[in-house]
């Protein structure tokens, strides 16, 4: 993917605030400090178009950029700082559900997890609740550049065990070395040409 243009459209919570446009949608999720606003910045060629490492509890919202003038990549709020993660609708919130329930745009979401911990019920659940609603996902595991190659192999072979996927339904990235970014990015081209097709 060349990368022409990056820019901040604007922040929203409610659907009312929600840019006005035709273009399909990309939303990234994944729990607080796992490497989400790294990985866009990194696809889009940035060093700073999303702030990285943000205070947690700050007020949630959903922020929306815009890419070569024809699709948006659309930055979720992260979760797991609730005290006691439940189902979906405790831990991350009705914001982001009514996001991705509503938003006709979306074309597909990204889940950026770490390759060093273990998947746990907050991600499980989620995955489960994409599939349920019929919204494709794309499973990127970040940090790898923290692991050796075999720390590597182990971890995603538990981790495809454990979500019960293939191994071809994840990515391998490092937001330090930047490996991995070209195969994102092939999902995520993959996921706009499939709604352009409809
Ligand atoms: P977010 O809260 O999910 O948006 O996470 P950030 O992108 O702000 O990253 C959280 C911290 O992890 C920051 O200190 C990043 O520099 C670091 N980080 C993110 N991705 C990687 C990666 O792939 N490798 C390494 N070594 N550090 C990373």
């Amino acid at each position: 993917m060349q990368i022409n243009s990056a820019e901040f459209i604007k922040s929203a919570q409610k659907p009312h605030q929600y840019p006005v446009h035709d273009l399909p949608e990309i939303a990234f999720a994944g729990r607080s400090n796992v490497g989400k606003s790294t990985l866009i910045n990194v696809l889009v060629n940035r060093k700073h178009l999303v702030k990285t490492s943000k205070t947690p509890g700050r007020t949630q919202l959903i922020n929306f950029f815009l890419v070569n003038q024809a699709f948006f990549l659309v930055d979720l709020p992260g979760y797991g700082y609730a005290k006691v993660p439940k189902a979906l609708r405790d831990s991350w919130g009705p914001l982001v559900e009514t996001y991705l329930l509503k938003r006709k745009q979306l074309n597909g979401v990204v889940l950026i997890l770490d390759i060093r911990r273990t998947p746990g019920y907050a991600e499980l659940n989620f995955v489960d609740w994409l599939q349920q609603h019929s919204i494709p996902s794309i499973l990127v595991l970040t940090k790898t550049d923290k692991l050796s190659k075999s720390q590597q192999a182990n971890q995603l072979r538990a981790i495809v065990k454990r979500f019960a996927r293939n191994r071809e339904d994840f990515i391998l990235f490092s937001g330090k070395t930047r490996s991995g970014r070209s195969l994102v990015w092939e999902s995520i081209e993959a996921l706009i040409a499939n709604e352009s097709a409809e």
